[in-house]
């Protein structure tokens, strides 16, 4: 299932700003603007499905590609020591974007459990 419109959309289409750091024909990856930690990078789909539990199976191949581009990420902003990727789905997941999204956390010890 795709999803009406969002903020997440615009920045695609840069009709508004983001510090865009990775992007190919799938996927974009841009900071977050309120970051949980010393990098906090959001890597989503271009095709707007709104959650995880959205996903279809004909979304298989884009679902290990957004894995990758987390990897491929990661490492292009130097998180060698380890991260931490967050995907938020649903109103009691935390999730305030309604955009598929998968964050980055990094640059600190994480803590465990979330919150
Ligand atoms: O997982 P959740 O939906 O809560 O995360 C949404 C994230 O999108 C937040 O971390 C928020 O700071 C980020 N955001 C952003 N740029 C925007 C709007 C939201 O980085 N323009």
């Amino acid at each position: 299932m795709t999803t009406q419109e969002t903020i997440f959309s615009k920045i695609i289409r840069r009709e508004i700003p983001a510090e865009i750091v990775y992007e190919d024909n799938l996927a974009l990856a841009f900071k977050d603007v309120n970051p949980q930690a010393p990098v906090h990078i959001l890597v989503i789909p271009k095709e707007p499905i709104a959650k995880l539990s959205d996903a279809e199976s004909q979304n298989h191949a884009l679902m290990g590609h957004l894995l990758l581009t987390v990897k491929r990420v990661a490492e292009q902003v130097g998180l060698n020591n380890g991260y931490r990727v967050v995907i938020n789905c649903g109103e009691e997941g935390g999730q305030t974007v309604n955009h598929l999204h998968l964050h980055i956390l990094g640059g600190r010890a994480m803590q465990w459990p979330p919150g």
